[in-house]
């Protein structure tokens, strides 16, 4: 058997340590004689996975007792339109920060709902910063804030949590979910599709405080309603219980690598090697404003874009896997999530001064 090094943006690299254990437990999950997709949801053996991954969860991140963890289908697009139908009761405004392709996206859900209000936006930019937070124009009358703490496709993150009063603060954390500590408790609603640093594509865990829970609000189809969800434990209609175990066994996995601060400190570690050796180069360019840019998606471009397909192909026969830039955008891209050892990195910076020095 052998592994590749992969660098891709969703479905990514999964803890090759929690993969091996997901194969033990597949036949015969804990001498139950089945595996977990086979088993009822609400079953005994399905409840205590179920209740032990929310548990995991909340250690990891500090969830306070006042937030609601779910675990539901449909991805973080389910999500963009779960949003303004749980929060906004019909007719309020609804501010959104603009930084990319994802941001983008959730307005255009939110917009089919209720008025939205761009609170700011870096298109201007080429989406390669954050704009100052001293420019946004919040709306009074706002029902909340949106906003994606790290764009997957432009590679801009925020490194702090933006102050925006009491409005409850929306953050779509699917690609930077779980790479830090975070406070929680600055924060509304915090939600993430699985397929980056959670597991597998399927689930998608929405974190929201409860006071939320019972605002007023218009129809919303049962599976995108997050207080039947709550009410029901995300068990209204079927989970996704492959996922939730699978997203079980990689919070398990990352309380034994010493928890969110451990991530820390080697993402950050692997994001500033990599784009150390980037401004080291000529060769070499990351567009975006370093005070923002992702520690999980690193975007590339080389001085000569005909030499994109040779890298890609190189690439691969070094055993370094998906590094093509979205399609959006073209470039090289090398998501380096909890599940990329700084190993691959190392090995990604060594291909790549081998292939500067023999194409510059
Ligand atoms: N938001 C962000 C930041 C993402 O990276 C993605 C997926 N790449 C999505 C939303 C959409 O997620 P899903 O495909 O789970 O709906």
């Amino acid at each position: 058997m052998s592994r590749i090094w992969n660098f891709s943006a969703g479905p990514a690299a999964l803890p090759q340590a929690v993969l091996e254990r997901a194969r033990d437990e597949m036949l015969d999950f804990h001498g139950t004689g089945m595996s977990v997709m086979e088993m009822s949801h609400r079953g005994k053996p399905f409840m205590e996975v179920a209740e032990k991954a929310e548990a995991d969860l909340r250690k990891l991140m500090g969830i306070p007792d006042d937030y609601a963890v779910l675990f539901l289908q449909g991805g973080a697009t389910g999500q963009f339109s779960a949003i303004p139908m749980n929060l906004q009761p019909g007719g309020q405004p609804m501010d959104y920060i603009d930084t990319g392709a994802w941001s983008g996206k959730a307005i255009k859900e939110a917009q089919k709902v209720g008025p939205v209000n761009i609170v700011a936006s870096s298109q201007a930019e080429g989406y390669a910063s954050i704009p100052e937070r001293s420019t946004w124009k919040l709306d009074p009358n706002a029902a909340y804030v949106h906003y994606t703490p790290n764009e997957t496709i432009g590679g801009v993150e925020f490194h702090e949590v933006p102050d925006v009063g009491d409005k409850p603060l929306v953050a779509d954390m699917s690609s930077t979910i779980l790479s830090r500590p975070i406070d929680v408790s600055k924060f509304g609603v915090i939600y993430a599709g699985a397929q980056k640093n959670i597991g597998p594509a399927g689930v998608t865990v929405v974190i929201v405080r409860k006071d939320l829970l019972e605002r007023e609000k218009g129809q919303v189809p049962a599976v995108l309603d997050w207080k039947l969800q709550a009410d029901n434990d995300s068990m209204y209609n079927t989970p996704p219980t492959f996922g939730w175990y699978f997203a079980g066994l990689v919070f398990e996995w990352l309380l034994e690598q010493g928890g969110l601060e451990k991530m820390a400190e080697i993402n950050q570690r692997k994001a500033d090697k990599l784009y150390r050796f980037i401004d080291n180069s000529a060769f070499y360019r990351n567009p975006v404003e370093p005070s923002a840019r992702s520690w999980m998606n690193v975007p590339f471009i080389l001085a000569d874009d005909s030499l994109d397909g040779p890298f890609l192909k190189e690439a691969d026969a070094a055993g370094l896997s998906s590094l093509k830039g979205h399609r959006s955008v073209g470039g090289m891209r090398a998501s380096i999530y909890n599940a990329v050892p700084e190993e691959a990195v190392d090995a990604l910076i060594e291909f790549m001064a081998d292939f500067e020095e023999r194409h510059a």
